[in-house]
């Protein structure tokens, strides 16, 4: 008997694996392209040839795969493997809430406790500064909480088993955004002679107040307080329109500036101008 199991080992599962490891605790690994194991295994991970082996091999497995659906392939492969009644089974590949949900019955039906968590992290992150959303009921929360600090920081999100994946989801989305407007804000950069690392560095120095900014978003939308910004939406969206002519005078692709713009010009049209920035959620 190991004391983890962890399945899954991409980029995100091996440095799971890894951590455990580093932190003493006894590790069995599985992954369906066997060789990823190869470089866990100087480091005294043991080597599971059948997932059947790695879930009979510890109390607590660790999942991180692409998806819900390459989980449930993973379980569905091995009859054996559903041999889950009584281990804790927590989920860390990412998915959506309804998803989790149908996770948890999955596993609830089989006798097995279930915690949906979601990773902010970077691989490099984790057994460090990683902070992990863990959902899941008071009992299978409790058991998770030991072996998932290993990895970073635990925040519990209570037994609603969707809550962890529904911020995973919406960090996703504002995500999303983050990485579309930094590569058209380089080609903005680049096209005036820029570096976009000068991009990037300016970026991480208002890192605070963008930060602040979020929770601010956050409370204006919880409490509906969208009067007297310090900033208009119509002043946002004047400014943002500009970027459709510089990516026409620049000849760049204008396709995430014409989305933009139009998101605003529909919300001024609609009335919102005076109110605050995050006024287009209501669109
Ligand atoms: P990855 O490097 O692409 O690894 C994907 C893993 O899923 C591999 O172990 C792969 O096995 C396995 N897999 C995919 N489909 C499968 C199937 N049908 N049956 C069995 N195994 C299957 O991805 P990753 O970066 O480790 O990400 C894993 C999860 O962590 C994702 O849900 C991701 O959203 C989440 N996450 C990642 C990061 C990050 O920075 N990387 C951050 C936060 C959250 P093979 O090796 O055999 O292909």
């Amino acid at each position: 008997m190991t004391d983890i199991s962890v399945i899954g080992l991409g980029e995100m599962g091996s440095a799971l694996a890894r951590a455990f490891l580093k932190k003493g605790r006894s590790v069995t690994v599985w992954n369906r392209t066997a060789e990823k194991a190869d470089a866990l295994v100087p480091l005294g991970a043991i080597a599971a040839g059948r997932v059947s082996d790695a879930i009979a091999a510890s109390p607590t497995i660790i999942v991180c795969v692409s998806d819900y659906r390459a989980t449930r392939a993973i379980f569905d492969r091995d009859e054996d493997a559903m041999a889950i009644a009584g281990k804790l089974i927590v989920q860390l590949s990412s998915g959506i809430p309804s998803e989790a949900r149908a996770m948890a019955s999955w596993a609830g039906g089989r006798g097995a406790h279930y915690v949906d968590g979601a990773i902010f992290a970077w691989p490099r992150q984790i057994g460090d500064d990683a902070v992990i959303l863990a959902s899941g009921d008071s009992v299978a929360f409790d058991m998770a909480l030991a072996p998932l600090s290993l990895l970073g920081e635990v925040v519990p999100m209570g037994s609603e088993i969707g809550a962890a994946s529904a911020l995973f989801s919406g960090a996703l989305a504002y995500l999303a955004g983050h990485w579309i407007g930094f590569a058209h804000g380089a080609r903005i950069c680049e096209s005036e002679g820029l570096s976009a690392e000068m991009l990037g560095e300016t970026l991480a120095r208002i890192a605070p107040a963008l930060g602040e900014d979020n929770r601010h978003m956050g409370r204006v939308i919880a409490t509906g307080r969208y009067a007297n910004p310090e900033s208009t939406l119509q002043t946002a969206g004047n400014d943002i329109a500009r970027l459709v002519d510089h990516a026409h005078i620049a000849g760049l692709p204008d396709a995430f500036p014409t989305f933009a713009a139009d998101l605003f010009a529909r919300a001024i049209a609609a009335g919102l101008g005076p109110e605050e920035h995050v006024a287009i959620a209501k669109l």
